[in-house]
């Protein structure tokens, strides 16, 4: 059986800040039920260990790294049988809140040490030095958090073969050359072709240099950062090792976002028998006091940053408002679209209802009960919130970049055998605002507005074949490497 080390920052339902999260918990399982051996491996935040408390968790290692001493803790994924192992170290990781930054929204101080920690629990246990018995052929590290475990591996005799997934290139995990020096890392990692960024220490170069593969989150992704526009100034390097790198689409978890029995909703429904997602769409309403009408209801979940698309969201939002249409928007983020989006929740109570907050619940019935699902995202890796409203019945309203644009195959393009959504390729709010209006042109048409339901709902958007991408790259380089 081969065994992998998936080594992530966060994992469902334990600790979740986006779709890293999502895919932590989905991939592992997956890949347990192709046959693969999946041990995660995570960070002991207070929710981690709590749960690893109630399944009584075994101690089964202690290290000492740097001064600090940590416990390696060894329970099971909430829900699943995928092992778990938690890095205890309250010093760096017993923290209320994010696992990345304090509740006034500031990085925590010390991220990099923090990680740099985990980085090397991780390794020792990749090497066979953390005293257990189980020790992995392939360690999966994901996002910068993990970048220095395929640094700490190099050159080491017998090592594991690493991947290194991008899930978001805009998070690097960048400090001052101080800290370079501060985590006593060899001086010959300090140039240009290593972890130095213009003058910085650059966590994620760890993995992307070092790794014996770079994947990412989907195939439109890995084309782009390897341009200019999207490469975030790593575009280069990422050139130079197009041959080790690849895009696999994330899967999601289907028994979780299932129309036809989620826990989160009080009626279900499915391809065939859609009547009840109308029932739905009337609940969403009266839970958030919005006016119980048949206008269309657009949905919007997720992070409010840049990179979401948010100003383009607050822009088109008056016309479509004064048409009638309503809004059913969660998430948090940056004050300067939370503060718009107040003003028009105040202004339009009866047609925008505004939940700022993280509500996994409603983030399910949200996507049931809309007509419409927006991701105006500016850039976007993959994407999870467009398959699960697909799979919903929900048409996605996106920008076509990234995972965004292998997903969602637009209704003016495509054939009616094939498309799903409506996409538009111009990044302004004007170019946003004409294909919510193609949409809601669709909408008059029942025909098509069910064909393009019944394409979104019946499409593949499993782990089953994705997860095998992986295997296959395991297998790869192993066989490289034997
Ligand atoms: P990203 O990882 O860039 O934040 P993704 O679309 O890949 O974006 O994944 C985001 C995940 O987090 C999805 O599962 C989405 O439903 C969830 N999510 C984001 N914000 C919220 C929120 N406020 N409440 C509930 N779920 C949320």
């Amino acid at each position: 059986m081969i065994r992998i080390l998936y080594a992530t920052s966060e994992v469902f339902p334990l600790v979740k800040t986006g779709g890293l999260a999502d895919v932590s918990a989905s991939l592992p399982e997956a890949l347990c039920r192709l046959g693969y051996d999946v041990h995660i491996i995570l960070p002991g935040y207070p929710a981690a260990m709590e749960a690893a408390r109630n399944e009584s968790a075994l101690c089964k290692a202690r290290l000492q790294i740097g001064h600090h001493i940590v416990n390696l803790l060894q329970t099971r994924l909430p829900g699943t049988s995928v092992t778990l192992w938690l890095v205890d170290c309250p010093a760096l990781f017993d923290r209320a809140g994010n696992p990345y930054q304090n509740s006034k929204g500031e990085d925590w101080w010390d991220n990099a040490q923090r990680f740099e920690l985990f980085c090397r629990v991780a390794a020792l246990m990749a090497l066979g030095q953390a005293d257990i018995s189980w020790v992995p052929d392939i360690v999966h590290c994901n996002d910068w958090q993990t970048g220095l475990i395929p640094v700490f591996l190099e050159h080491q005799q017998n090592r594991p073969g690493t991947v290194f997934t991008i899930h978001n290139l805009a998070y690097q995990g960048l400090f001052p050359q101080e800290i370079f020096r501060a985590l006593g890392l060899a001086d010959s990692l300090w140039n240009m072709h290593e972890l130095e960024f213009h003058g910085e220490m650059s966590f994620i170069k760890g993995g992307l240099v070092f790794g014996d593969r770079i994947t990412t989150v989907s195939p439109g992704y890995a084309r782009e950062i390897q341009t200019p526009a999207y490469g975030c100034g790593l575009d280069g390097l990422l050139r130079h090792r197009q041959d080790k790198l690849c895009g696999i689409l994330n899967g999601i978890d289907t028994r979780l976002w299932n129309p036809e029995d989620d826990d989160c909703l009080e009626c279900h429904y499915s391809i065939g028998q859609l009547k009840n997602k109308a029932y739905c769409k009337a609940n969403l309403q009266q839970q958030l006091g919005l006016k119980p009408v048949k206008a269309p209801l657009l949905g919007f979940i997720g992070r409010m940053v840049e990179q979401k698309g948010l100003d383009w969201l607050v822009a088109v939002m008056p016309p479509l408002l004064e048409r009638g249409c309503q809004f059913a928007l969660l998430g948090s983020g940056d004050r300067r679209y939370e503060e718009p989006l107040k003003t028009l929740a105040l202004q339009w109570p009866e047609q925008v209802s505004l939940t700022l907050a993280y509500d996994e619940v409603l983030s399910h019935r949200i996507t049931a009960g809309c007509d419409l699902f927006m991701m105006p995202s500016r850039f976007e890796p993959c994407g999870l919130n467009q398959m699960y409203s697909l799979r919903y019945g929900t048409l996605p309203v996106v920008h076509a970049v990234g995972g965004l644009r292998d997903t969602v195959f637009d209704y003016a393009d495509e054939g009616p055998g094939k498309a799903n959504g409506f996409c538009f390729k111009e990044a302004t709010a004007a170019s946003f605002l004409g294909a919510i209006e193609r949409a809601l042109d669709c909408r008059k048409k029942p025909k098509s507005w069910r064909r393009l339901q019944h394409n979104g709902m019946s499409g593949d958007y499993s782990w089953k074949h994705r997860a095998q991408s992986y295997g296959d790259l395991y297998l790869g380089i192993m066989a490289e490497r034997a």
